[in-house]
């Protein structure tokens, strides 16, 4: 299948260009889709998928400081995008993330597609929870008024190469490896944490994830969004164990209850996706960091850059 994969240089887009065959990555580098989509449809000749991967993101603490921008910026791109989309009769399969779903006590556990919309998302990210959901919205409507065969996939906490390493913006995964990291040359016995440590994640290696939205581009074509997350709950407080056992740290963790929580939990079910026959395994939390963090030492200091 010939692909458009907007952020092609994230950690999602990225490993969406490596598994496919012959692909067109657009970068932030080769159009600001906040201001404008047109080179999506510049592109479309041969192409005729878009897997929409560009998006202002970042971890909890990201979220709040830049509660506004998150929410502008990803509703004016995400309009560009399905307007292109729209207008060259394009597949187009549109990333959300399970933290836009409501929060307790609103939902079950798991989170089933059908409760998107039934309750406030935590407040730590509202906007950008508000602003995916209506790309959710916009893709439904446009299915329903203009025929537009778009469709939405929901991953949860995603990790890999690739990341922000941003310790102000990014993920728990690749600031905490960058933590250890740091702490191993510096000399330094002490590690910070963010928050108690007691928030539940669900996390899936990134090439999982791209493997599994490319499955769904040839594969469905319905309105409801698709969850696609693995649903292997684990602890910060386990994965920070995980995480200083595989970089053979010895010194100690401080966890700074001043710093954010942020959701107690969200785990997903992902039967739905089962139900319509992907058959996949996922890569076990532990094989993906450790291959997370191999490619992390290589290309220290130069994994380092921030993105937000
Ligand atoms: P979230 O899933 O949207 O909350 O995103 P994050 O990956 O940013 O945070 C997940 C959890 O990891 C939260 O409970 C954070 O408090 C916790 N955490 C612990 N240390 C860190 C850290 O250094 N950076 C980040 N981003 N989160 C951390």
């Amino acid at each position: 299948m010939n692909v458009i994969v907007t952020g092609a240089r994230g950690l999602l887009g990225s490993e969406v260009v490596n598994l496919s065959s012959n692909p067109i990555p657009i970068t932030s580098k080769d159009c600001d889709l906040i201001k404008s989509a047109n080179l999506i449809e510049e592109v479309s000749t041969n192409h005729k998928t878009v897997i929409h991967c560009a998006a202002r993101v970042g971890g909890v603490k990201a979220n709040t400081d830049y509660v506004a921008e998150f929410f502008d910026d990803n509703m004016k791109m995400n309009m560009n995008v399905l307007e292109a989309c729209k207008n060259r009769k394009l597949k187009l399969v549109s990333v959300l993330s399970t933290c836009i779903y409501p929060d307790a006590p609103y939902v079950s556990y798991p989170l089933t597609e059908d409760q998107l919309h039934m309750g406030p998302p935590h407040i730590s990210n509202f906007g950008y929870a508000y602003a995916k959901r209506m790309l959710e919205v916009q893709s439904r409507a446009y299915r329903q008024q203009f025929g537009c065969n778009f469709i939405s996939a929901v991953p949860n906490n995603l990790y890999g190469p690739n990341d922000n390493y941003d310790l102000n913006t990014g993920h728990v995964v690749p600031a905490l490896i960058r933590k250890f990291h740091e702490a191993k040359i510096n000399g330094s016995d002490k590690v910070e944490i963010w928050g108690t440590g007691k928030p539940l994640r669900d996390f899936t290696f990134a090439r999982d994830a791209a493997a599994i939205i490319l499955w769904l581009a040839e594969n469905y074509d319905g309105a409801e969004p698709i969850n696609i997350g693995n649903s292997e709950e684990v602890s910060i407080r386990k994965l920070v164990e995980m995480i200083g056992e595989e970089m053979n740290f010895k010194g100690i963790v401080d966890f700074d209850f001043t710093k954010p929580d942020g959701q107690y939990r969200k785990p997903c079910s992902n039967s739905k996706l089962r139900s319509l026959g992907w058959k996949g395994e996922y890569v076990s939390l532990r094989d993906g960091l450790r291959e997370t963090i191999s490619l992390f030492a290589k290309n220290y200091p130069n994994a380092v850059r921030g993105v937000v």
